[in-house]
């Protein structure tokens, strides 16, 4: 352990803590954008500026590990300098992005406008003197699931390490240097083409704290504030990652991950089918009601529940009754839960009377 001072109190903290980890442990509030605790920690945005006030230096906490005896200043409300550092790197990373907030996707959710809005920076800020020369680059929108603005990236590198770290998918990187630096694939390729490894995931949008990166299939559909919230358990495997449905007038409009300590992926990863796969829910198409087929006509026709289930009691009886129980056999789903699954075997063996039971996810 170590001995350090933070904002004035003493506290015991990990030696091998950073200054931003051991000040979140104890309570302090200091501003990121770039760091996320599950990704490794880059120093990237510079928005976690602390003061050493043994030495006067300032340090990007997420990077600076602790020392005894160290003395940090992490309060802007104490310390003008401080705020006027922060204030600073916002301003900085404001200076090249497009004035997009009115017809942008992310307002309401973006971290930078939240940030923005707390230093009172505006947009069009022309104090630093530098021109604005946006846009720089083209929209990348060639696949179905995501759209890149490099505009409005600010290289904090979260999508390149959930990408690299967690996914290890390792489908984009930092490409070009300096201003023409930004988010991209090896060899420029789309992420959907057949040299990219991504695998949509979707973990790299999840991760953006601006509108560089979105969900296609979201977009114009709701911004973060219209829409409801509702945690669900993703029906398409036995893992049952959780998430978020978004959705608007009843249609689900995205999907994310929920991310929460404790859970067994903590950034709220999903797979494509569970991030994507969710247009079956409000298709006209889908069943909704039994159907049985006529046998004269070969056609299907809409039953009640009631009628439904006496038809296949009635054929599982005669079938049992001619043929014997091992004349039947049940299959389940890793789509149902496990009481449900249960219950399948169970009835299976006690009431129809056969051992033959099987599971799509051990074919
Ligand atoms: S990314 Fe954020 S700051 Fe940039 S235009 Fe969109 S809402 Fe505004
Ligand atoms: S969607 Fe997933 S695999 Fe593809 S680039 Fe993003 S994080 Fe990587
Ligand atoms: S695309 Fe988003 S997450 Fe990736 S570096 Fe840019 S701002 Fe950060």
């Amino acid at each position: 352990m170590a001995t350090i001072t933070i904002n004035g109190n003493e506290h015991e903290v990990a030696e091998d803590a950073t200054i931003l980890e051991a000040a979140r442990e104890h309570g302090y509030d200091i501003p990121t954008l770039c760091h996320h605790p599950h990704l490794s920690n880059v120093g990237a945005c510079r928005l976690c500026l602390v003061e050493d006030e043994n030495s006067g230096e300032l340090f990007p906490s997420c990077t600076t590990p602790v020392r005894e005896g160290m003395n940090i200043s992490a309060d802007e409300e104490e310390n003008e300098r401080l705020f006027q550092s922060r204030r600073l790197v916002v301003k900085l990373l404001l200076s090249d992005h497009p004035n997009d907030c009115m017809t942008c996707e992310a307002d309401g959710s973006c971290k930078l406008q939240d940030m923005a809005y707390h230093y009172d920076v505006e947009i069009e800020d022309e104090s630093l003197g530098i021109p604005k020369e946006t846009p720089r680059f083209e929209i990348e929108s060639d696949n179905p699931f995501i759209e890149h603005d490099p505009d409005k990236c600010i290289l904090c590198g979260r999508c390149v390490r959930v990408d690299n770290e967690v996914q290890c998918s390792d489908a984009i990187e930092f490409v070009e240097r300096g201003f023409s630096a930004r988010v991209g694939s090896a060899l420029k390729k789309d992420l959907g083409s057949d040299e990219s490894s991504c695998v949509f995931c979707g973990q790299c949008v999840q991760q953006c704290p601006t509108g560089a990166l979105q969900f296609k299939p979201s977009q114009g559909r709701g911004r973060d504030y219209q829409l409801e919230h509702t945690e669900t358990t993703c029906g398409y495997c036995g893992v049952g990652c959780q998430l978020d449905l978004k959705t608007r007038d009843n249609e689900v409009v995205e999907v994310e991950g929920v991310s929460r300590e404790g859970l067994p992926n903590p950034l709220g990863e999903t797979c494509v089918k569970g991030r994507f796969g969710y247009d079956f829910l409000d298709d006209p198409d889908r069943l909704t009601k039994p159907l049985i087929k006529d046998e004269e006509t070969g056609e299907f026709e809409e039953v009640s529940w009631q009628e439904a289930l006496e038809y296949t009691a009635d054929n599982f009886s005669r079938i049992k009754e001619e043929h014997g129980p091992q004349a039947l056999a049940g299959l389940t789903s890793a789509r149902c839960s496990n009481e449900e699954n249960f219950l399948m075997q169970k009835f299976m063996r006690a009431v129809m009377g056969t051992h033959t039971v099987d599971h799509c996810a051990r074919l």
